[in-house]
């Protein structure tokens, strides 16, 4: 199995890159608090009342800022 240690930008917790189900998140929950907050720009909203097309979006939005990133990783 493939490590890469990466931070989650959530909660800024290491963790293995391809251990998640989650990523770039360390987790489920990290990842619904950071969707949430693209939603709504608050910490205060309840995650769980995300409708799936929006979650969907939002991760859209997620994976095309990571690919950026991981480009950026890689001339390291
Ligand atoms: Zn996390």
């Amino acid at each position: 199995m493939k490590i890469l240690s990466v931070i989650c930008p959530r909660c800024k917790k290491k963790f293995n890159y391809y251990s998640s189900e989650f990523r770039p998140f360390c987790s489920e929950k990290c990842r619904l608090i950071d969707l949430g907050q693209w939603l709504n720009g608050s910490y205060t909203v309840p995650v769980q009342k995300l409708t799936l097309e929006e979650a969907e979006a939002l991760e859209k939005l997620i994976n095309e800022k990571n690919e950026n990133s991981d480009e950026d990783d890689s001339s390291n």
